[in-house]
């Protein structure tokens, strides 16, 4: 059965380590995913774009194809279904079709919409027991066609958000989705402090995982940081994993080409791409 995230999070902030949310593109993706945690007992967070729904022909097909892989597999971790940057439309969609979790990122509206909007999300989210992430201060780089600086959220704006009964916080820290550029600056832990000073329990995430080297991520963990964002790194793994396949000419021997063997190297190395990442933010034994 489908959690949410508010008690896994909660209890990451407690306990000094953070969940990982790992987007999911298709079965393989999730399946992976859910094994991986089920291994390490960790709690889980399974993120769903709006691309990626409407590529998965739907949230309905999300939820049925998630809460079956749960039963089938014998999962017993805790499991959350999240709406990744959400718009507030999709935020309804996502909450009839059966999601756990919804992050709206109200962040490209002026303040006084986002808390307008998160403001009604927060009662119909309370009302069904689904978690809510909100966000302020865009985070950089591309997000499904949507480009962003990598700003630093007002800690001040951030505390606004906070008090209006959300569960979760995203919030920019110079934080980039995709591939970092080389001449990146790091994160802003200046940022990340203040805005944790005034938001105080207050589980924050951390967007755009997926390069941000070790030592920034346990400091992120020290400062707050309950929740971190994986997406680009699985991308990466499987389709280095699916080339080699490919290169070594697997796909012309016997049944290689059968898509059960061809996506089977990618999968693997998604497990192992998870598995690490959970060892890094120390969610490892926490279900
Ligand atoms: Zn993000």
């Amino acid at each position: 059965m489908l959690v949410s995230a508010k008690e896994m999070l909660q209890k990451a902030k407690a306990g000094h380590y953070a969940v990982g949310q790992f987007n999911i593109n298709n079965l393989e993706w999730t399946k992976s995913i859910l094994l991986t945690a089920q291994e390490c007992q960790s709690p889980v967070i399974l993120g769903v774009s709006e691309g990626a729904g409407k590529y998965m022909t739907g949230y309905k097909t999300v939820v049925g194809m998630v809460n079956g892989m749960i039963e089938e597999l014998g999962i017993t971790v805790p499991v959350a279904l999240h709406l990744d940057h959400g718009s507030f439309e999709h935020c309804y969609k996502c909450i009839e079709a059966g999601f756990s979790s919804v992050m709206f990122d109200g962040s490209h509206y002026p303040i006084e919409e986002n808390i307008a909007k998160t403001k009604q999300l927060v009662a119909d989210c309370a009302a069904k027991g689904i978690s809510l992430e909100a966000e302020v201060g865009s985070i950089g780089g591309e997000e499904d066609g949507v480009v962003g600086a990598g700003e630093c959220a007002d800690p001040n704006e951030c505390k606004m958000i906070a008090d209006l009964g959300i569960d979760f916080l995203a919030a920019g820290i110079g934080n980039i989705h995709g591939k970092y550029p080389a001449n990146w600056k790091g994160l802003s832990f200046e940022t990340l402090d203040a805005i944790q000073q005034l938001t105080g329990d207050m589980p924050l995430v951390l967007h755009g995982g997926t390069g941000i080297p070790a030592d920034m991520i346990k400091k992120a963990i020290d400062l707050g940081v309950s929740k971190i964002n994986v997406n680009t790194e699985c991308q990466l793994s499987f389709a280095d994993a699916t080339r080699k396949y490919i290169e070594a000419g697997k796909d012309l021997e016997g049944k290689g080409f059968d898509p059960r063997k061809l996506l089977a190297p990618g999968a693997e190395a998604i497990k192992a791409t998870v598995k690490e990442k959970m060892e890094l933010f120390g969610s490892v034994g926490k279900a």
